[in-house]
């Protein structure tokens, strides 16, 4: 193991592109669930409660979607950032960023110090709320205000839109900039790093497969297996919070 973080923080240091690429699993040591892992949120919830046909389509299950991302909310709001987004932040901080692409939508990035400049949120953020019929933004908590007033489906107080936290169901149109920048910084990096995500959920997850197409070399740092794992350059099966940590501790010294 020892080895291998070594090689990675020298891939670091002689790198002129880093992208790194996160998913649920960076936040788990933060007390967020993800979605796959035992107890996770599929233990939990129907991922079907969460399609976006279904959320336009019918009240109850517009109602439904609002109980459960209250629920959810309710672990993100008050989290805190562990070891492995405070990497992330030093290795922007140390100009050894080119850009973080991540599937999260808890905004522990921002609480760590990532600039909002190298941070593309390709699900969106659940730290607001969205107007679906005039794309208004709302503060989350005002909405969670409304909702613990007794309102079980929350609507735009401007247009009577359906309002929506601003995350990407599953059936909801990707953000068109943020994915075209992902997938372009995916494609001309030199080193890409993977953390704590399953790689199943797409497009999301073809950003490795661009970065390895275009010549990067693939580091992935998880816990279980997963779908990439055959065309990485190394893999730490691994916490992400203490192994990111140690990386940034070989990188500083190399440095
Ligand atoms: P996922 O649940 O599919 O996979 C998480 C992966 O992380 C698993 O392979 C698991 O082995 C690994 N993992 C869990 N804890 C880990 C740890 N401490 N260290 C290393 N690896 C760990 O999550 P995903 O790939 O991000 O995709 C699912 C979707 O989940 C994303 O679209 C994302 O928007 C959404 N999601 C986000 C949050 C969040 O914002 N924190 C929480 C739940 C779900």
């Amino acid at each position: 193991m020892e080895d291998k973080i070594q090689q990675i923080a020298e891939w670091i240091v002689n790198a002129k592109r880093v992208v790194v690429f996160v998913g649920a699993g960076l936040s788990t040591e933060s007390g967020i669930p993800d979605f796959r892992s035992p107890g996770g949120l599929w233990d939990k919830y129907d991922p079907e409660d969460f399609y976006f046909q279904n959320f336009i389509s019918r009240e109850t299950a517009r109602e439904k979607y609002w109980q459960m991302a209250t629920e959810m909310y309710a672990s993100m709001r008050d989290a805190q950032p562990n070891a492995g987004h405070f990497a992330i932040a030093e290795l922007e901080r140390l100009g050894k960023l080119d850009c973080l692409i991540t599937q999260n939508i808890d905004g522990l990035h921002f609480k760590a110090g990532n600039s909002a400049d190298k941070v593309l949120e390709l699900h969106g953020t659940a730290m607001h709320v969205a107007c679906l019929s005039c794309g208004k933004r709302h503060d989350r908590d005002s909405v969670q205000a409304r909702i613990a007033q007794g309102e079980k489906a929350p609507r735009c107080e401007d247009c009577g839109g359906l309002l929506k936290p601003a995350t990407i169901s599953f059936g909801q149109s990707m953000p068109e900039q943020e994915t075209a920048e992902a997938s372009m910084r995916s494609e001309t990096c030199d080193l890409f790093i993977v953390i704590g995500s399953s790689l199943v959920v797409h497009p999301a997850a073809y950003m490795p497969v661009i970065a390895k197409r275009g010549g990067a070399k693939l580091v992935i740092i998880n816990r279980d297996e997963t779908p990439c794992d055959t065309m990485a350059d190394m893999i730490v099966k691994g916490q992400a919070g203490p192994t990111m940590a140690a990386i940034l501790e070989k990188v500083k010294d190399r440095q």
